[in-house]
């Protein structure tokens, strides 16, 4: 018994001898790979904002939509009305979840009277400083008989549009000039990346007050008072340093050149409505804009 242990013991060490050596200089067996941790997942791509500018005269209309959310950023003068209703049927929008009336001259409330008796509208914001004018009445009646309520704005307020964040900067008041378009409601909207600011007819003591508080750079700029020069447009222009700005203008009451010049010289590309209408994109990564 003991013989034949110790020639099985041999036996097994020459073997070992004999295959230890070529196991040695084989590589080492790989290590069972630990499953691969799935890869994130890829950020869902942003619904387009689309900022449609109306070519109104030197009057104010903004449309902005996304997939399923529309907001009108006032509706331009008396006739103009239904130029907007029509451009709401052939884009298929049959309700705008919010209207702002930014302050009541005839250029910027002068339309509204036919939206809302055309149009439904789930929201209307409007600022703090009614006009004794017929266009304004108007706009109350046509409020009335849409059975609407409009909140007047006198604290910073913010809702959702699809994707983006718009914030209303509302008049602190008490202006000693230009007391309708100096209080108009300022409208911020962020979209992903992109900042989009809209300064209705902000004058000077206005936008003393705004770029006291606010002096964020944005991607685009609704050109506040349609393009008229102010002792504060070059401190506005150079603040928020546009890269696509619009000037709600005509060729009657056209902008003012110098803030034309200063734009381009800060980068911006610049779109007057007096040359026809223009339709900005978002994707909240960029901002591009084209006339129609
Ligand atoms: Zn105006």
């Amino acid at each position: 018994m003991k013989k034949r242990a110790a020639g099985l013991a041999l036996a097994l060490l020459l073997m070992a001898g004999q295959f230890g050596c070529a196991s040695a200089s084989a590589p080492a067996p790989a290590p069972t790979p630990a499953p691969a941790p799935a890869p994130a997942p890829e950020p869902e791509p942003m619904e387009t904002l689309t900022v449609h500018a109306f070519s109104a005269g030197a009057a104010d209309a903004f449309l902005l939509t996304t997939e399923d959310a529309a907001l009108l950023i006032d509706c331009g003068e008396k006739g103009f009305g239904k130029e907007i209703v029509r451009y709401l049927e052939d884009q298929g929008i049959e309700r705008l979840d919010c209207l702002i009336i930014t302050h009541f001259d005839k250029d910027h409330v002068g339309g509204a009277a036919k939206v809302l008796s055309e149009v439904e509208v789930g929201q209307v914001l409007q600022s703090n400083c009614p006009k004794d004018s017929s266009a304004y009445k108007k706009y109350v009646e046509a409020l009335e008989e849409a059975g609407l309520e409009a909140q007047t704005v006198t604290q910073t307020l913010r809702f959702s549009l699809g994707d983006a964040q718009c914030v209303v900067n509302p008049p602190a008041g008490g202006y000693e000039k230009d007391e309708s378009n100096n209080s108009s409601l300022i409208v911020t909207v962020t979209h992903g990346e992109d900042r989009l600011l809209f300064m209705g007819d902000a004058e000077d003591e206005r936008l003393t007050e705004y770029l006291a508080v606010h002096r964020d750079s944005c991607d685009f700029l609704k050109v506040p008072h349609h393009g008229r020069s102010g002792k504060l447009s070059n401190a506005l222009i150079d603040t928020v340093s546009p890269k696509i700005a619009v000037i709600t203008s005509s060729e009657e009451e056209p902008e003012d050149g110098d803030v034309v010049s200063r734009l381009e010289q800060a980068g911006a590309q610049v779109f007057l409505t007096r040359e026809g209408a223009v339709t900005i994109e978002s994707t909240g990564s960029g901002v591009t804009a084209k006339y129609d």
